[in-house]
């Protein structure tokens, strides 16, 4: 059976639950959605559980009989599921595709320090999280502003604004305005993944769509168009698991 959670209030919206599946506690997240057309259920790996879609008509209950129908297949993704890694002292980070060490040096001074493949970070231990956070979330859009600005240039398209977000479906979007949208992920990601994605978000600024135009746009603004997508595939979903 599926139990509530008391950590979150009720919502019209949104019910978090868990399900006991072989002794283990597997989050159940159930969202509806106004645009829905039928119950949707997917792996949230970052969660380590499961999230039900559902359409405005369809009542909660519909969501747990749908995920006690799936137990099986429920359990063995999660199972399946590579751990996750917090931000702790002594773990391993990828930075634009290599590997850093995290350090707890403590003391005063800059909060993060990146230093021949670790990352420094002062302070109290228990602010170790959000201050590497916050100093990747910096070193992202320090990385991916001035490249979105510069590839607008060349098919002579304004970037009027660059927002980071934690969106765990999409690595960029592009707003009619002009304003992108990118997962801070990305700073963890190769560079040449970074800057196809950004090229990417780009040429929509000239096309709307995923056309043969667009995609020629796109390969005009990077080097490889190919390549990126696949890694963004393969281990795309490998960059949630940290923090
Ligand atoms: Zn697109």
């Amino acid at each position: 059976m599926a139990k509530g959670s008391a950590s979150r209030p009720a919502s019209r919206r949104e019910r978090c639950l868990t399900l006991d599946i072989d002794g283990r506690a597997v989050p159940l997240r159930m969202v509806r959605h106004p645009r829905a057309r039928r119950l949707i259920l997917r792996l949230d790996p970052q969660a380590g559980g499961v999230t039900v879609t559902l359409p405005p008509w369809a009542a909660w209950a519909e969501g747990t009989d749908m995920a006690e129908r799936e137990r099986d297949w429920i359990g063995s993704r999660v199972r399946a599921l590579p751990k996750r890694s917090p931000f702790v002292d002594g773990a391993i980070l990828p930075y634009l595709g290599q590997e850093h060490r995290i350090r707890h040096v403590g003391g005063r001074g800059a909060p993060v320090r990146r230093v021949s493949g670790e990352f420094l970070v002062s302070g109290e231990a228990e602010h170790l999280a959000r201050r590497l956070s916050d100093w990747l979330r910096a070193a992202a859009r320090a990385e991916i502003e001035p490249l979105a600005h510069a590839k607008a240039e060349v098919i002579a398209r304004r970037v009027t604004r660059v927002t980071l977000r934690d969106t765990r479906t999409r690595w960029g979007s592009c707003s009619i305005g002009g304003g992108l949208s990118f997962c801070w992920r990305l700073i963890l990601a190769p560079r040449w993944v970074l800057d196809y994605v950004v090229a990417h978000e780009v040429a929509h600024l000239r096309h709307h769509d995923h056309s043969k135009a667009f995609w020629a746009t796109a390969a005009r603004l990077t080097k490889q168009v190919e390549a990126p997508r696949e890694w963004l595939r393969r281990h795309g979903p490998e960059l949630h698991l940290y923090g």
